[in-house]
């Protein structure tokens, strides 16, 4: 940018607190082409004001030197004019103060070191700012939307025609977009289709319904933007959001589209009973699963297996295989329910026989309280908290059943016609490839340990999507639920994949970074083929040549800067993002001069959650230590190496990374650059060992959104260490 205008609000403490004449100075030293000062920027009269020098001058570029820019974004935002704000209230008078020894808040004028006040080290931070909001405008370049060369399809594919599915598709269609289903079995519905009945999906929830999937079939069937391709599986899914190239397989035939976007709506297979023989299941002929037991009640043939006698009493036996380390870890949400409504069926069929329930805690979800309700008042069906403690062959063709019953802390033994295991889900992806992705990190959806197969991304901030951009889950593939959810969750599903391609067509980034319309731009005549950044790559956006070139497809990118960490190249990057441009804004600030113990400490910040956090820190007023210079970052996995070199020579005494927690119970919203920025951390102490300098000058700080008092006494901890270590001896060379 050429002509950068800077505009210093004075309001909310910033002029009270620091020397605007001091900062104007700064700015125009800088660089910038004119320099303004004036209170409330974002008042009305100060937004006109911005807008008149604009126009004046032929500004091209403002940095506004005011509020965080996670505030009043729409105040200051000037159409084509390229904005930087610099965080003068939260980045310093609201979050850096002088502090008495009880902890009391003093006056700026307060000696800071030998012969340096407070407010010299206030100023000397808020002019680095402002000469690194010129530097970086200085090296700025306008991110231009990316088009891809091929037209943007508007269909979205949706595989799987059971409930998710077909209400996803009939949500497409009645959005205007095209949809195509793909359904491996002959004829559409799903599980749902063999059921005799479920819970009603709306209020009362007290009532037995015919499935509704027999209403949805028939919707689809006469909806004129669905297409229906039953026996039908995908064979190869390749290019990206927008583009994707499908290959299908119908009855041997092979058939070829383009989509925009997909939904995954394969549902479920139920759990493998055979892992159940301690409860007889496989070795007791009269011991059946729900699934089994609900395929009897579709035929109206309620008769024990062993020997065709009519039914009587049947006992359910809850969590079967479930919420146990040993089989299915979780709760499959509908197994309470469902072993409910089987009760019901059995008592509709003969009001004289019995059904007992057996249960350790029963999860009927909210309003479904109703339908347990309504059983719990029928004299016929007995719910009791216990723990089956044996099942064998009883008399006469019975299971005979020994409960610890710990209501009433008793063991009780019944005998019962038929024992039904209330078995869990399994997602049909944890089994089998659906997906056939082309994409050099592998054909599936990459798992996380934590879902046990269900596909999802970010169980936090992103429901609905998985580690493939535009490929979202619906259903009971997604997470185990119950029919009224899958068929909310398929709305959702359907309406992020409309999203997912008109942020396309628009050509910004689909998610999280929605309305990004900077991608990595990859300079290959430098590249060594190293392929760091095509294997860390968190959304497998980047295939390979065959010589171990990358081939981008950036309608899949989510634009974390995770490939940019990566290239010792550095030929990676974003016009708005560049190695040139955080260099140039960490050689724009001052050093003092080694001796003086000031100390200067830098702070890459994750955008994500530790930046918030930094602000929500500042409007609790609590104090960070001032000699901190923040630079927000995309991701921790956005740091390239040649930042940390970059800060080193120019002379900080320590460099502390901020972002998200990784692993288990991860929080980073790229799902691995926080700890792919941790491994990268030994080639940064070895680099630090290598100069004689002690590895905790680069440290990582992990944190969540809401530690804000963890990541005070943090940075307090790691500015004293660093402290203890004395100066970077490379200080001003
Ligand atoms: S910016 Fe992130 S999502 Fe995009 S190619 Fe690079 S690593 Fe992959
Ligand atoms: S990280 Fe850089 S050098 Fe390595 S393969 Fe990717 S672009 Fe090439």
């Amino acid at each position: 940018m050429e002509k950068i205008g800077v505009f210093i609000c004075t309001s909310c403490d910033i002029g009270k607190r620091l020397d605007i004449e001091q900062l104007e100075s700064v700015a125009k030293e800088q660089g910038a082409i004119s320099v303004y000062s004036k209170e409330f920027l974002c008042s009305s009269e100060g937004k006109e004001f911005i807008n008149s020098k604009i126009a004046e001058e032929g500004l091209d570029a403002v940095s506004i030197c005011a509020c965080s820019s996670r505030v009043n974004y729409d105040v200051f935002n000037f159409g084509k004019v390229v904005v930087d704000r610099v965080s003068l209230r939260e980045g310093v008078v609201w979050s850096r103060f002088p502090i008495g020894e009880g902890g009391e808040i003093l006056d700026d004028s307060t000696e800071y070191v030998s012969g340096v006040s407070f407010k010299d080290e206030l100023m000397a931070l808020a002019k680095d700012y402002i000469r690194m909001s010129v530097a970086k405008l200085q090296i700025y370049k306008i991110p231009v939307p990316f088009k891809p060369e091929e037209e943007i399809s508007k269909t979205v594919l949706v595989i799987g025609g059971g409930v998710a599915g077909l209400t996803a598709a009939l949500e497409v269609a009645k959005a205007g977009y095209p949809a195509i289903i793909v359904e491996k079995e002959k004829e559409l519905g799903g599980f749902v289709k063999k059921m005799k009945a479920h819970c009603e999906v709306k209020p009362p929830y007290k009532n037995l319904v015919s499935p509704v999937v027999e209403d949805l079939i028939s919707e689809v069937e006469k909806n004129k933007r669905i297409k229906v391709y039953t026996s039908a599986q995908i064979v190869k899914i390749s290019g990206g959001p927008g583009i994707f190239k499908v290959l299908i397989n119908q009855g041997g035939k092979e058939l070829e589209g383009k989509v925009g976007a997909i939904v995954l709506a394969v549902g479920f297979k139920p759990y493998d009973a055979s892992n159940l023989s301690d409860l007889g299941y496989g070795v007791i002929k009269n011991v059946v699963t729900n699934v089994e037991f609900e395929k009897m009640a579709k035929e109206g043939k309620f008769v024990r297996p062993s020997d065709g006698t009519p039914i009587k009493s049947v006992l359910f036996i809850q969590c079967a295989g479930q919420r146990d380390e040993s089989y299915l870890p979780y709760c499959s949400s509908f197994c309470c329910l469902a072993s409910l409504k089987q009760a019901k069926y059995l008592r509709e069929a003969d009001p004289e026989a019995k059904a007992y329930i057996i249960y350790e805690y029963m999860r009927t979800m909210g309003i479904y309280e109703n339908f347990y309700k309504s059983l719990q008042d029928d004299p016929g069906v007995f719910l009791t908290k216990g723990k089956v403690v044996s099942v064998s062959e009883g008399q006469e063709g019975k299971v005979r059943v020994e409960v610890d019953e710990t209501l009433l802390g008793e063991k009780i033994v019944l005998e019962v016609d038929v024992v039904v295991l209330a078995t869990g889900m399994v997602p049909v992806t944890a089994e089998e490839p659906v997906l056939n992705l082309e994409y050099r990190q592998g054909p599936a959806l990459p798992e996380l340990e934590l879902f046990y197969g269900y596909a999802d991304s970010n169980y936090i901030c992103f429901p609905y999507e998985s580690r493939r951009t535009g490929i979202y889950a619906a259903g009971a593939v997604h997470q185990p639920m119950t029919i009224g959810q899958a068929i909310e969750d398929a709305r959702g599903a359907a309406l992020k994949a409309i999203q997912c391609i008109t942020a396309v067509e628009a050509g910004h980034a689909v998610h999280p970074r929605t309305w990004d319309f900077a991608y990595p731009e990859f300079d290959l005549k430098m590249c060594t083929q190293c392929k760091r950044c095509t294997e860390e790559c968190p959304f497998g956006a980047l295939n390979e040549d065959e010589k171990a070139f990358p081939i981008p497809f950036t309608t899949r990118c989510r634009r974390c800067g995770t490939c940019f960490g990566a290239c010792p190249q550095r030929i990676i990057n974003f016009k708005d993002y560049s190695i040139d441009m955080v260099s140039n804004m960490v050689k724009a600030t001052e050093m003092p001069e080694q001796g003086y113990e000031l100390y200067r400490f830098m702070a890459f910040v994750c955008e994500n959650d530790a930046l918030p956090a930094l602000d929500m820190i500042a409007y609790q007023r609590k104090n960070l230590p001032v000699a901190f210079r923040i630079i927000p970052v995309r991701c921790l996995g956005a740091v390239n190496v040649a930042f940390v070199k970059d800060a080193m020579s120019k002379g900080y005494d320590g460099i502390l990374m901020i972002g998200c927690k990784y692993g288990e119970n991860y929080q980073c919203h790229f799902i691995k650059g926080s700890e792919i920025a941790n491994r990268r951390m030994e080639n940064v102490a070895e680099t630090l060992q290598q100069l004689a300098l002690e590895s905790e000058r680069v440290t990582m700080l992990i944190t969540a959104i809401d530690e804000i008092d963890h990541i005070v006494e943090k940075m307090k901890e790691f500015a004293e260490t660093i402290k203890g270590y004395g100066e970077n001896p490379f200080k001003g060379w």
